[in-house]
């Protein structure tokens, strides 16, 4: 479907690649949601542990977000000797908080924090990650039951949308198959009524699975995992990891540039789906303090 060689005539014609912007649809989508953030304030709560360098950026990417959009933005930090009953006590306090609408708890958490039993605690509404049981298991069922689904399989569908690249009836070949993005994105992809194959690291012959995608998702963490012979004509490629080069630079998991000469959509990274994370965590956010406010 997006052969990026077609046979016309005697020649060959090479059609363009193209961006998925990650970076500049988050702006639109942000900006999208202004009036309803002006209509049902919301607030948004960030509990941030420690001082992990990655988790100080993302936190801070999400605080000018909601500046954009117009949500209040409370940072609750606690140093990593924060136990876990202390953890969940300080999240009660905010579920209890009818002025916040929205928690995230920035991951990762120190080892002795036990994540699942974090994540339990929140109140489901204010989920606006989407990682609670509850909000996956409405994700499992349909994309109508869809509420606050997790951002980033929820951005990263916004951006397949937003570029027109279709999904029903398409091989859809996710590599990585955690809670947070592998398998949620695995089941909306589904539910959109592609043909899903999930591969992760006990996958036998990953390449050959990858090669028959006519979309690609990455979310491993292992730069350069996916080079150009792991990839057919016309692919369309979204890239979710996140590692540091030698140098100090940021890349994903695809080998871009040869990767992109094959590809017909590729998603950068920075600049991909990390900001497109961003933009589905304030829809969410904006969206939960509508139904809080309304129900
Ligand atoms: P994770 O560590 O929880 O899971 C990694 C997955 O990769 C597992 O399913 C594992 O089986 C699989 N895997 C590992 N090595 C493999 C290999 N050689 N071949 C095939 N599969 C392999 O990671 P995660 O939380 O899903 O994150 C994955 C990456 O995405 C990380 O780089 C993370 O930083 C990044 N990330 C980015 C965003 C964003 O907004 N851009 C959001 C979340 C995570």
């Amino acid at each position: 479907m997006y052969n990026k060689t077609a046979l016309d005539g005697l020649f060959f014609i090479s059609l363009p690649m193209e961006i998925l912007d990650g970076k500049a649809l988050s702006e639109e989508l942000i900006d999208s949601v202004k009036d309803e953030a002006a209509k049902w304030k919301p607030k948004l709560a960030v509990i941030l542990i420690g001082e992990n360098p990655a988790s100080l950026v993302y936190v801070r990417n999400k605080k000018k977000a909601c500046e954009r959009a117009g949500i209040a933005y409370e940072e609750r930090r606690f140093p990593d000797t924060i136990t876990q009953e202390q953890l969940i006590a300080e999240i009660e306090k905010i579920n209890e908080d009818d002025e916040i609408n929205g928690l995230i708890v920035q991951l990762p958490l120190p080892d002795h924090i036990a994540v699942p039993l974090v994540i339990r605690a929140i109140d489901p509404k204010k989920d606006v990650d989407g990682f609670h049981a509850y909000n996956l298991g409405k994700m499992f069922l349909s994309p109508e039951f869809e509420d606050l689904p997790p951002a980033t399989p929820s951005g990263i569908i916004k951006l397949l949308d937003h570029y027109d690249i279709p999904i029903r009836g398409q091989e859809v070949v996710v590599v990585g198959h955690s809670n947070h993005v592998g398998k949620p994105v695995s089941t909306m992809l589904l539910n959109r009524n592609a043909t899903v194959t999930t591969c992760h690291i006990h996958t036998k012959d990953l390449k050959s699975h990858t090669k028959r995608a006519d979309i690609l998702i990455v979310a491993v963490g292992k730069a350069g995992l996916i080079t150009a012979d792991m990839v057919k004509d016309g692919v369309a490629v979204v890239d979710v990891g996140i590692n540091r080069t030698d140098d100090g630079k940021i890349c994903g998991d695809v080998d871009f540039e040869n990767v992109s000469k094959k590809a017909s959509f590729i998603s950068p990274v920075p600049g991909g789906v990390g900001p497109m994370t961003v933009a589905a965590l304030i829809m969410n956010t904006v969206h939960a303090a509508k139904r809080q406010k309304t129900v």
